[in-house]
């Protein structure tokens, strides 16, 4: 494979959000495989109670099983002590013969990024394809700390999806690209809330995942959970 993306986060659900940002970004810049990483969760972070990762895995599995670009491992969930996207990315280096990985993450994320366990790493090892997601503001270059103008300069590139695929972008050295999609705004507490006072979630999540939602009884007021800040996981 030469070039597989990654996505990883809490998916408490997964939803359409994610699957259009990951869609845009395997079609924009020519990913061969798009791969969903559920985050495994300390216990000690579990205090607003995020969901079994079994549920997250199994609606994962609902979400992206029929689409043979995309696939989803559960090797942080497996992983025991703390859950580093860096060690996954190197862990991924390892199992796999890719050329190229790029990690996808929303402009949210990448506001943290330098909160991040050895971040600096993280970007030398796969290259960062930052979304945009509607309701949180964009990143502009002036944002960018210092630390990153200094270890990365001349490697932030920014594109937008409307512009036809451009092949070309990958063989450019860059590191850092912002990619401009025309995504969802829906988050996943915003889906949890949804749940918990008894509105649609109809196509904000794919078919399968509402239904496992509905049948695993997720969400809901009497599922024990209390809602509070989620709980960024990949650092
Ligand atoms: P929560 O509302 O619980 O914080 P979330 O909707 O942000 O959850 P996560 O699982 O935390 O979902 O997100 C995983 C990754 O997907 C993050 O990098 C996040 O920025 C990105 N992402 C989530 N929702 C969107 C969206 N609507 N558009 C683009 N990127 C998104």
């Amino acid at each position: 494979m030469r070039r597989l993306g990654i996505i990883g986060g809490t998916f408490d659900p997964v939803h359409t959000g994610h699957l259009i940002a990951a869609e845009e970004a395997r079609d924009v810049l020519g990913l061969d495989h798009m791969m969903f990483i559920p985050a495994r969760i300390p216990p000690h972070k579990q205090a607003w109670c995020i969901s079994d990762a079994k549920h997250r895995l199994a609606m994962l599995h609902q979400a992206v099983d029929a689409n043979p670009m995309f696939s989803v491992n559960p090797m942080e969930l497996e992983r025991t002590g703390p859950s580093f996207t860096v060690d996954t990315i190197r862990a991924i280096r390892t199992g796999y013969t890719v050329e190229d990985i790029l990690f996808i993450m929303g402009h949210d994320s990448f506001h943290e990024i330098e909160t991040w366990f050895q971040y600096q790493q993280l970007i030398s090892l796969c290259r960062l394809v930052v979304v945009s997601r509607p309701g949180t503001p964009p990143v502009q270059p002036e944002h960018f700390s210092e630390s990153i103008r200094r270890l990365f300069p001349h490697q932030v590139i920014s594109l937008d999806s409307s512009s036809k695929r451009m092949d070309n972008v990958m063989t450019s050295p860059w590191r850092i690209c912002f990619l401009i999609i025309a995504g969802l705004k829906v988050s996943a507490s915003e889906i949890r809330f949804r749940v918990r006072t008894g509105r649609s979630i109809r196509y904000v999540v794919p078919d399968g995942v509402r239904q496992y939602i509905i049948d695993n009884h997720l969400y809901s007021e009497d599922s024990g959970g209390i809602e509070g800040n989620a709980y960024s996981a990949h650092k």
